[in-house]
């Protein structure tokens, strides 16, 4: 017959902690489980005392189990076989830990006590899992509104962008984006329909940009672009479009179309450049393109107005 898993292996299987003490409540044995529901490694624990105030159960009044009540002893000292109880331990990161143990006595193989096993496990599994944080972390990195990417992931990508440019010559372009005197959508539909009309400009911009580019909202009716791998040339062309496909993108209110312009001020990054020199050059660009009459590109002192 095939040999199956040793009892450590079986041991570590466990969801549950499991630790063994010996008469004098030195830890012979930490599961991977402990290790997991605890932050200390067998490495840690093994061949300490529970009394040397590693895990110092508490209960829920915060009296502390190792120098009264501890489950361990008075399993040991009393005739019965098992102690269930529900507990806190400290975890090594300094929290406590809501657990239910379960303590038994271990007898030789004579018959003799050799000492005693605790299983516990966690009696709230809190919600921060792992994928619950991810989702946080994303959450943190997305635009609520638009659903594209915030300030924050977009300086991320623009200071990976720039760290490319200084070790590989890669060029990039960014540019700055901001909605044509969008006061007067507001004014005039109300702020939900400027919103509608903020979602349906970065609509237009995230369906045009390929996936090694980046559009996002830096904030309000402002989105910023990054444009990777680009000659000026191709920049310039790209940037017309997306001011193109603004201007005909609408929405039908009640029978009336609305729509919105952009303006865009784009920069072609160059060695040296930092973030704010960068989208300092981009946001020139973008005022200059306010100040000549709007729904227009402006790059590199050129002013291009879409046909
Ligand atoms: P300009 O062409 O010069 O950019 O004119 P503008 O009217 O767009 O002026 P400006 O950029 O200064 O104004 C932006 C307005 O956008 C002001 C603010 O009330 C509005 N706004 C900012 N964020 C939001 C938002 O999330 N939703 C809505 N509905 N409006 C917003
Ligand atoms: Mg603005
Ligand atoms: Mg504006």
């Amino acid at each position: 017959m095939k040999e199956g898993p040793k009892f450590r292996e079986l041991l570590d299987g466990l969801f549950e902690g499991v630790y063994y003490v010996d008469l004098h409540r030195r830890v012979r044995f930490w599961s991977k489980g402990a290790e997991r529901i605890t932050g200390y490694s067998a490495r840690e624990v093994v061949g300490s005392k529970c009394s040397d105030n590693i895990l110092v159960h508490v209960d829920g009044s915060g009296k502390n189990l190792c120098c009264s009540a501890c489950p361990l002893i008075e399993t040991m000292r009393s005739g019965g076989h098992h102690q269930a109880a529900d507990i806190f331990l400290h975890h090594k990161d300094g929290h406590r830990v809501p657990v239910s143990v379960s303590v038994s006595k271990i007898r030789d193989a004579r018959g003799n006590p050799a000492g005693a096993v605790e299983i516990f496990r966690k009696t709230v599994e809190d919600s921060f899992s792992a994928e619950y944080v991810a989702g946080l972390r994303k959450a943190a990195m997305i635009d609520f509104l638009t659903g594209l990417p915030n300030r924050r992931h977009i300086e991320e990508k623009l200071a990976a962008s720039i760290e490319l440019l200084k070790r590989h010559g890669t060029s990039f372009a960014v540019f700055f984006i901001d909605l044509d005197h969008f006061k007067k959508i507001n004014d005039t539909y109300g702020h939900a329909m400027g919103d509608r009309v903020i979602k349906m400009v970065a609509g237009t911009l995230k369906a045009n940009t390929r996936a090694y580019n980046l559009v996002g909202r830096w904030g309000g009716e402002e989105f910023v672009a990054i444009v990777n791998h680009t000659s000026g040339e191709n920049a310039r062309l790209f940037a017309g479009k997306l001011c193109a496909l603004v201007g005909n993108s609408f929405l039908n209110h009640e029978g009336k179309l609305i729509r919105v312009t952009v303006t865009l001020g784009a920069a072609l990054a160059e060695k040296g450049d930092t973030l704010q020199s960068l989208l300092g050059r981009a946001d020139r660009a973008l005022y200059e393109g306010k100040r000549s009459g709007r729904n227009c590109v402006v790059f590199e002192g050129k002013i291009v107005k879409p046909r």
